[in-house]
């Protein structure tokens, strides 16, 4: 999730998670948000694409975000460094409003392009289906507008072939309810998107029980509704 991050101690830090709680896909950032081709420093992203996978070597899914940086000339060689080194999938390519760039970008690469974190309207999801855009959809459960729209997308997208793995950036409540989507879908992608950037503590001070990883996978609670209820301040124990 970082971009202030050189391609070394990237490299790094990711070998020592890996290590500590066994991860095996991991998604680092590339280029700058709505970055107009431009890198967060000079040379970062084509030392990083490399930098990573000769680190964690050919057994983790590596998965890269662009974040709506890159016109579609750069995000293809962007790409195809990307699968030069066994990328899986290429995130948000090109500006999420700009669908026929980013189809452009899936059109032209092997690798997966994913997307959609961004997009409510589900006139725009259709779109963005029917012009194969993305290959895989990222649907936010709160931005989209709940459970029942996500659904929605997540059946548009099983009607295409496409898969779903929801946006979920930080351990908020977020997690949990795209854990919940992807355990009912049948059409749902092999990784789940679980931050590794918030101190340890930050999801058990809204939630319990809290999600944890081990050996690479994420339990998802089976207590009745969601499985885990808010905590109350000073308290571990879930006020519902
Ligand atoms: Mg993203």
């Amino acid at each position: 999730m970082r971009r202030d991050i050189s391609p070394a101690d990237e490299a790094a830090r990711l070998v020592r998670l890996r290590d500590q709680f066994g991860y095996r896909a991991f998604k680092v950032r590339v280029g700058v948000p709505t970055g107009h081709d431009r890198d967060a420093a000079p040379g970062r992203t084509e030392q990083l694409i490399p930098a990573v996978r000769r680190a964690l070597g050919d057994a983790i899914l590596l998965l890269a975000d662009g974040n709506s940086c890159y016109t579609p000339p750069k995000a293809i060689a962007v790409g195809r460094r990307m699968e030069d080194h066994g990328y899986f999938w290429f995130e948000e390519p090109c500006p999420y409003w700009e669908l026929e760039w980013t189809a452009e970008v899936a059109a032209a690469l092997a690798m997966q392009v994913a997307g959609g974190e961004q997009d409510n309207d589900l006139a725009q999801w259709r779109r963005m289906i029917r012009l194969n855009a993305v290959d895989i959809v990222q649907p936010d459960l709160c931005y989209v507008g709940g459970f029942t729209r996500a659904w929605r997308v997540a059946r548009l997208a099983q009607q295409a072939g496409k898969l779903v793995v929801p946006h979920s950036s930080h351990l908020a409540p977020i997690t949990l309810f795209s854990l919940h989507l992807m355990a009912a879908l049948p059409n749902a992608g092999p990784v789940v998107e679980f931050s590794i950037e918030e101190d340890a503590n930050a999801n058990e001070r809204l939630y319990a029980p809290a999600l944890r990883v081990a050996d690479g996978k994420v339990k998802l609670p089976d207590d009745p509704g969601w499985g885990s209820g808010s905590t109350p301040r000073g308290s571990s124990r879930p006020a519902i």
